[in-house]
């Protein structure tokens, strides 16, 4: 499980990059201690410029402090209520009727079941650390470092 610093930065990260990127489908995360990376479905390598960019409107929503919402939902209702944009690439098991949707409004939504601050200010900053563009999976890593 992904710790809690890491999971809340990983949701804004989110939300930045699909802001910046257009970037919507993410295809993996990982975490260790305040390091992380975001993999997303992306079709080329991105410059100096898009990552200053990601990482300030990243930085910008954790100033804002704005809460990070937890809601239990029946699937149903919430695939109603917010459509595709609360999955990742690979698909929940059909089986499974209720969802817990992170919510930072206007910002991200996501079903997520590990835990996560009730504001984005607790999180600290956000500093991208690398990029890698893997053309053979059409993926773009984001690795970060929270202090
Ligand atoms: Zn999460």
């Amino acid at each position: 499980m992904i710790n809690i610093k890491v999971d809340s930065a990983l949701h804004v990260l989110k939300g930045a990059v699909q802001k910046v990127l257009n970037a919507t489908i993410t295809t993996g995360v990982y975490a260790e201690n305040d390091h992380g990376r975001l993999t997303v479905e992306f079709d080329r390598d991105i410059n100096e410029q898009e990552i200053l960019e990601i990482e300030k409107q990243a930085n910008a929503k954790i100033q804002e402090n704005v809460p990070i919402q937890v809601l239990d939902m029946q699937r149903a209702q919430a695939e109603q209520q917010f459509g595709n944009k609360i999955y990742d690439k690979f698909p929940i098991p059909s089986h499974i009727k209720n969802l817990k949707v992170i919510v930072i409004d206007d910002w991200n939504w996501n079903c997520c079941i590990g835990q996560h601050f009730q504001k984005t200010g607790e999180i600290g900053t956000i500093k991208i650390t690398k990029t890698r563009f893997r053309n053979s999976r059409n993926e773009l890593e984001i690795s970060f470092d929270i202090s």
